[in-house]
Parts: structure tokens; C-alpha cells; sequence
């Protein structure tokens, strides 16, 4: 359980975050959705410790994260953009992380094949696609079988197979008891992964709830003109 109390940040006189409380429950996934600039990344960072919140407090498992380190062990990361020492090759980059995390990779995954992997690992990483970098940043999240899961764009790049083999990895891990947040610009994508949503305008919360209710209270079939309704209800 992920649970944020009254978080606010602000960079200079732009209040970034206002007071965002909210849950994140294991067993669920739940996308944290918005326009561009909402705060999103904002709450990922606070989440994972990169950005430190004015105010508020942030507890995972009970504890509170303020200026502690271990709680990242449980968490797999996949950010936006990877990025990686570009002279190694994808096979060194994944034995650099195993040995700074000392932990062992979960070898009963058949993640790499699932990700399609395989023929790119001796090449560099400054010879890899774009695509191919992302597919190594979703292994690299998910190898330590990581009790929270974190993927912000997660299919971004990733060719139609890998996003659907991607997607369904996600569901399992979730079927597994994991707690999963992820954001997405892709409405169809969060309908088909998404149990939850928490809708951010310009640092608030403007719905946190089932994805269902979300499209059901709406009166439409699908999420997209959900949030659009949202979204132009809220922008006056
Ligand atoms: P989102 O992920 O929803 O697009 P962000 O959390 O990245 O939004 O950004 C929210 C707001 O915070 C934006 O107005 C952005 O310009 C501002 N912001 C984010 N990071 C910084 C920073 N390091 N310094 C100053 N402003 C920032």
C-alpha cells in the first residue's frame, strides 16, 4: 500500500502539487492520469524519493519514506526515457544493475523472451533503437520481481508485440498481488489495464476511483470521453 497525506510542492510560485492525499492498493493496477504539466511525474518522483514534498507525508507498508532508502528495494522502476552507459552492451548493463542491487534476478521469468530481447544483447546500448532501450528499461523494472511496479509510459516505443506481451506481463503482476502504477497518454490503454484512476488538473485531484465508475458515472462507453468531460467541466 502506497498512501500520500497532503502532499504539496511548489517550484517557485507554481504550486505544483496542492494537498494530494490518496491510496494505492496492492493487487490493483492504477493510472495516475492527466494533462501535461498535472503533476504526475511530480507524485512519481515524490514516491520514489527524487523530489522532495514542502509538505505532507508519504508512508509505503505502513512506514513513512522521509529520508529512508531501503523501501526502494521493493519497488521496479520503468521511467519515461532510460538511460544507460552507452558504451555497454545490453547483457553488461543488466550484470551492472544485478551486482549494484545485489539481488538475484528472478531467472523464472521468461521476461527476456517475452520482451524479445534476446538479439540485442551484445549490442551497445548506443546502437540500440530507441524501442529496443525502452524494452531493457521495462526488464530491468520488472527482473527483481519487485513487490510495487512503477511505469511511467510504458509502452511508449515498444512495437505492437511487446506492447501487447508487455501488457499482459503487467496484468499477471497484478493478478500476483503486486501493487502497479503506471501513467499513460493512451486512453484505450488504461481502460484495458487500469482497475483505478486518479485524475490530476493542475495539481488536484479531480477523481480517484474505479476506472469503471469513472466511465459509467460519464453516461459514455469509453474512457477517452470520460476524461474529456472531465477535463472541460473542470476548465472553465
Ligand atoms: P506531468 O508529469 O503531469 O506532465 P510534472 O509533474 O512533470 O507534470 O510537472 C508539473 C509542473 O511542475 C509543471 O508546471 C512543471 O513545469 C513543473 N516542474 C516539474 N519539475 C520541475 C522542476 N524541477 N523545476 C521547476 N518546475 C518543475
Amino acid at each position: 500500500m502506497i498512501r500520500l497525506n497532503d502532499i504539496e510542492k511548489r517550484y517557485a510560485r507554481n504550486y505544483v502539487l496542492k494537498k494530494v492525499s490518496f491510496e494505492i492498493k496492492p493487487g490493483k493496477i492504477t493510472a495516475i492520469v492527466g494533462p501535461n504539466g498535472s503533476g504526475k511525474t511530480t507524485i512519481i518522483k515524490s514516491i520514489l524519493g527524487l523530489v522532495k514534498p514542502d509538505s505532507g507525508n508519504i508512508s509505503i507498508e505502513g512506514k513513512p519514506i522521509k529520508g529512508e532508502h531501503s523501501y526502494r528495494r521493493m519497488i521496479g522502476y520503468m521511467p519515461q526515457i532510460a538511460s544507460f552507459p552507452e558504451n555497454l552492451t545490453v547483457s553488461e548493463v543488466i550484470k551492472m544493475i544485478s551486482d549494484l542491487r545485489e539481488e538475484q534476478i528472478d531467472i523464472q521469468s521468461n521476461l527476456i523472451e517475452l520482451l524479445n530481447l534476446i538479439p540485442e544483447m551484445n549490442k551497445r546500448i548506443n546502437a540500440l533503437s530507441g524501442g529496443n532501450k525502452q524494452k531493457l528499461s521495462a526488464y530491468v523494472a520488472l527482473i527483481f520481481n519487485p513487490k510495487i511496479i512503477i511505469l511511467d509510459e510504458p509502452t511508449a516505443g515498444l512495437d505492437p508485440v511487446t506492447s501487447t506481451n508487455f501488457k499482459q506481463r503487467i496484468l499477471e503482476e497484478r493478478d500476483n498481488g503486486k501493487t502497479v502504477v503506471l501513467t499513460s497518454h493512451i486512453m484505450t490503454e488504461i481502460e484495458e489495464l487500469a482497475d483505478n484512476i486518479i485524475f490530476l488538473i493542475e495539481g488536484k485531484i479531480m477523481f480517484n476511483g474505479m476506472t469503471k465508475t469513472l466511465i459509467e458515472q460519464s453516461g459514455h462507453k469509453k474512457l477517452e470521453k470520460a476524461i474529456a468531460d472531465l477535463m472541460a467541466g473542470n476548465y472553465k
